[in-house]
């Protein structure tokens, strides 16, 4: 038995000493000291020994186990050290080598000028306000005075989510909501993305974004109106811009009129640009239908108001002279960069 424990703690010290790797040495801890390895065997079997062997034995295979838990356990410390080692000699950073060029991009053109449109009017007092663009039929439409058989509902086909909720084909529902949370003087402006099923064309797309303004207070009048509006072109296009109101119509306004501005091209004298007349529309605006505040639960008899709307991708494509609104959605760096 001495001789069979000698064997066995021989044969595990030298596959110890020859292992290179922590994957081996812990098969080794298996094949010995595990619960069918040979070491464990004996203990097993020390059962059948007489009365007089078993303390002798057993000590014996104490030791071995000690011996042999000893040298694993050295083992497994010196190759993990050189594993380390081995590791941070591969992962060394050569500081020499050029570094990676990180390319730091910049605002959209749509960005530039919208924050420009939003600083203007956050100096006349205006509050930036948002709504959902998964909208109600009633805010999107009904409440704004254009109720299911009215023609403009046509002209706005949309995306409907459901026969209740729809894509918003416009940001004046922001308006409505506006108005039934706040009671008056409300000044707020309204930026957000907007949806409706046109083809996609130098002039159109599906998604596309409006900017609206909403002012409700006692004696408010068209010549308020007027004033924000002239303001608003002179900081946005320069001082020398002159403002035009045509009258228009709209159904949740009330008169309505559309508002051109003089060419910045040409100031006037008739361009490319302006098409020969001097103008470039911008805009559409109007006095707020004494109907829609009603709906929404203002006095028409003690408030009146005015609304506003812009499309974004319009504003910026005169200011940059820009001919194609596609180029605005492809993000192609090369474009983008002139900005
Ligand atoms: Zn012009």
């Amino acid at each position: 038995m001495k001789e069979i424990l000698q064997n066995i703690k021989e044969k595990a010290i030298t596959s110890i000493n020859e292992t290179t790797n922590l994957n081996d040495l812990n098969d080794i801890r298996v094949a010995y000291l595990g619960k069918k390895g040979e070491l464990t065997a004996i203990l097993k079997g020390m059962k059948d020994l007489s009365q007089e062997e078993r303390p002798v034995v057993g000590q014996i295979v104490n030791e071995v186990r000690e011996i042999i838990e000893e040298a694993l356990e050295s083992k497994k410390v010196k190759l993990s050290k050189e594993l380390r080692e081995s590791q941070l000699q591969n992962e060394t950073i050569d500081v020499t080598l050029p570094a990676k060029k990180v390319e730091i991009g910049h605002r959209h053109p749509m960005n530039i000028v919208l924050e420009d449109i939003k600083r203007i009017f956050i100096g006349m007092g205006y509050e930036i306000v948002e709504g959902p663009e998964v909208e109600k039929d009633y805010y999107n439409f009904e409440a704004l005075n254009i109720p299911a058989n009215h023609p403009a509902k046509d002209e706005q086909d949309t995306f409907y989510i459901n026969g209740e909720y729809l894509l918003r084909t416009q940001t004046s529902p922001v308006q409505i909501r506006e108005m039934e949370k706040k009671t008056p003087p409300i000044r707020v402006l309204a930026p957000g993305r907007v949806f409706r099923s046109d083809e996609v064309d130098a002039t159109h797309s599906p998604v596309f974004h409006q900017i609206e303004g909403l002012v409700i207070d006692k004696n408010i009048t068209m010549a308020d109106l007027k004033g924000a509006l002239a303001v608003f072109a002179k900081e946005l296009y320069g001082e020398k811009t002159r403002v035009k109101f045509r009258p228009h119509h709209f159904p949740f306004t009330e008169p309505s009129a559309e508002v051109d501005v003089s060419c910045v091209m040409c100031e006037g004298k008739g361009c490319r640009m302006c098409k020969g007349t001097g103008w470039i529309e911008i805009l559409g605006c109007g006095m707020v239908h004494p109907k829609v505040l009603e709906m929404c639960g203002i006095d028409p008899n003690e408030y009146s108001g005015f609304a506003f709307g812009m499309g974004l991708e319009r504003i910026t494509l005169l200011r940059y002279e820009i001919e194609d609104m596609r180029l605005l959605f492809e993000n192609d760096v090369r474009f983008l960069k002139q900005f």
